[in-house]
Order: structure tokens, then sequence, then C-alpha cells
């Protein structure tokens, strides 16, 4: 297997392969574009068919780590550890600490968080062997509460530039999936005045939302195609293609769920169906603004805050380019990203959190 023959390599500065026979880690950290900061990202444990198949996602993963600082001008670069095994069986106390060791082997060229598999609680054993590791603040280990505040940033934004006013009073928002970041959400968007139409898979989920602000409930199957002002995708990725484009009866999409688009063509199949779409990444990256001030000195709340706040002036940006240009708004997303980590003169201008 050659890795620059990947499909899934995009110029990474560097993918380092760890082996620990004592614990039984096998892990692959790929860091992708350090030109912002040293790279951050979460490490994920999974039980991946091959090495191969863990190797794409850590490739992935770690290019869209890079992408999402770069847009919200972070100072950090993208990267992503991936670890073989089945979370439930085969993490101990030894493979996380060996997780440490390699990770500080690296010397702080990549900062390890939580992801799939690896909770806060495990990346506090981890920091036990590298200081190159940290978890989101705000709520202990939860990025979720400042994910959920900085997508409704996003949501804000499109409502402005859609609507000509960000007041949200009397607008309608579907918000597919109530979990962690939806279920937050729907308190900003009720407290701003919006009516909800809410769906989750979990019937107790939604009924509690629907019983909090009065939100109108709606088949898991509909929610995407409900005819609302705006959808917000909070469960699943890939929820666009052109079958269920076809079928939207909104004016704007801007949720939380990460990779909402199946394909590059999605995003140009929203905006010639004239659905403004906030490109995902650029309005779900709370939760990394919450770690990137976790792994500064002098954390506070407000500080994180007043940067997810600048999500509303970055994604009405991305808005107001597409317009004028007629392009996809994740075009015109990836484009301003790859400037921020490739052009040097956008390397300055990072929000005021500083780099660790
Ligand atoms: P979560 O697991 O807490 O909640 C997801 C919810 O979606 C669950 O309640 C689940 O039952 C529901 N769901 C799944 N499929 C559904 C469907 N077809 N219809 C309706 N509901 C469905 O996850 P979360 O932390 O709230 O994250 C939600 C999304 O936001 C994910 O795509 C995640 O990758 C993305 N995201 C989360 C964060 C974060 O800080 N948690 C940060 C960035 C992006």
């Amino acid at each position: 297997m050659n890795v620059f023959d990947l499909a899934e390599f995009d110029e990474h500065e560097a993918v380092h392969v760890f082996h620990d026979r004592a614990s039984g880690l096998d892990m692959i950290v790929a860091v992708h574009n350090t030109a912002r900061g040293s790279a951050v990202g979460g490490c994920r444990m999974w039980p991946y068919s091959s090495g191969r198949a863990a190797l794409a996602d850590a490739l992935r993963l770690a290019r869209g780590m890079t992408y999402k600082a770069a847009l919200a001008q972070l100072p950090c670069g993208g990267g992503k550890a991936v670890v073989l095994g089945d979370a439930r069986i085969a993490k101990t106390h030894a493979l996380l600490a060996s997780i440490g060791r390699a990770v500080d082997s690296l010397d702080g060229r990549y900062t390890v968080a939580d992801d799939v598999g690896i909770t806060a609680t495990d990346v506090a054993v981890i920091a036990e062997h590298t200081r190159f590791a940290c978890a989101p603040l705000m709520a202990d280990g939860n990025a979720s509460p400042a994910t959920a505040f900085g997508t409704y940033q996003g949501i804000l934004a499109a409502a402005a530039h859609v609507f000509g006013t960000e007041r949200l009073e009397g607008r309608t928002i579907a918000i597919q999936g109530l979990g962690a970041v939806g279920a937050k959400l729907c308190e900003y968007l009720a407290d701003a005045g919006a009516s909800l139409w809410v769906s989750d898979l979990d019937d107790a989920r939604t009924e509690e939302i629907v019983r909090r602000w009065r939100a109108t409930a709606v088949p898991v199957d509909d929610i995407l195609y409900a005819s609302v002002d705006i959808v917000a995708p909070c469960a699943m990725g890939g929820v666009f293609d052109s079958e269920s484009i076809a079928r939207l009866r909104c004016r704007a999409v801007a949720g939380a769920a990460n990779n909402q688009l199946a394909n590059a063509e999605a995003g140009r199949a929203l905006a010639a169906r004239g659905i403004v779409y906030a490109p995902d990444y650029a309005i779900n990256v709370g939760g990394l603004i919450d770690l990137i001030h976790a792994r500064a000195p002098n954390y506070q709340v407000s500080a994180v805050l007043e940067d997810c706040r600048r999500i509303y002036a970055t994604t009405l940006d991305i808005l107001e380019r597409a317009a004028k240009t007629r392009e996809a708004t994740s075009e015109v997303a990836d484009r301003l990203a790859r400037q921020r980590f490739r052009d040097p003169v956008s390397l300055s201008g990072a929000p005021s959190v500083t780099a660790a």
C-alpha cells in the first residue's frame, strides 16, 4: 500500500504509525497541515476492517480539521489519530498510557483530544503521559454546548442573509436530531422566538423537546422535507444528495451535523435550487474553539463564547461571496479555508486565543 496513491492523501505533512506489543496499541497519527500552528484533532478508536481503512480515515479526518480550523482562523493545524480496535473491549489503562507516550514522542506537532471511542476521561489518562493532550472545558469535557452556540450563530447569519434580518421571531426551523447538540440548539432557537419542528429516532427525546419548547414533532423520514424557513441537520452526515435536495422545501440549511453533503455536486445542487447552505464545518466549529481555548492558559468561558460569535461574520461572509460569484457556498468555504492555511498573508488575524 502506497500512502501517496490513496485518494484521501492531500499533501499531508506527516503520517506516523505506532505499534506497541505490550499494550496492543496500533495507531496512526496523520498531520495534515501545521502552517497555522501545531495540529489538533481527536483520537478515534474504532474496529476498522483493515489498516488501509484506518489510514484513509485518519487522512480524511486530519484534512477536515485543517479546513475547519483555518476557516475559523484558529491558531492550529489539522491532525487526527486513529486507534485500531474495539474501545468496549480493548481500551485499557495500558493502551491509553501507550497513546500518551506515542503522542508525546511527536513533541507537540500534534495535540490529542477526545473523539468516537475516546472520552474526555480517557484523555485525562493520556494526559498523564504527555502535555500534548486536551479536552473541551466549557462543560467538563463536553464540546456540544460550544458547538450548539456556534451553530446558533451560523443560523442567525443564514437568516440575516436570506431574510434580511437575523431576528428569528416567527421563523420556522426544523431540527433533525435532538442529541447533545440538537437539544441545546433548540434552547437557543426557542429563546429567540423561533417555532421548532423536531425529530429524533429516540421518541423520548422528541417528546421531551416538544413538551419543553412547544415544538411540533415530525416523523423522522419527513423532517428534512418540512415546509419551513430553515432546516438544521444535527444527526448524521451525508443527508444531502440529488434525491433529497430535490425534495427540500426550505429556504436555508444550517445545522451542526458533520459532512452533510454526500458529494461535491450536492453543494452545487443546493445552490441551483436557490437554497442557501451554511457550510457545516463553518458553523459547527464551536467545540474546536472551546478545545483551543482549553489548550491555552487562562481559560475563560466568556472568551470561548466571544470567539464562537465570530462564526456569524465568517458565515455571512461566505454566503455573501457565494451570492456575488454565483458559486456554491461549500466551494467558497473550501477556497477561503485553503487561502487561510496556504497563503502566508492570511496566517495572521487569529481570534483572541493564542497558540499554546
Ligand atoms: P448525539 O449522538 O448526541 O445526537 C445525535 C442524535 O441524532 C441522537 O439523538 C440520534 O438518536 C439522532 N438521530 C440519528 N439519526 C437520526 C435520524 N435519521 N433522524 C432523526 N434523528 C436521528 O450527537 P451530537 O454530539 O449531538 O452531534 C450531532 C451531529 O453534530 C453529529 O453529526 C456530529 O458529528 C456533529 N458535531 C458534533 C459536535 C459536538 O460537539 N458534539 C461538534 C461538531 C459536529
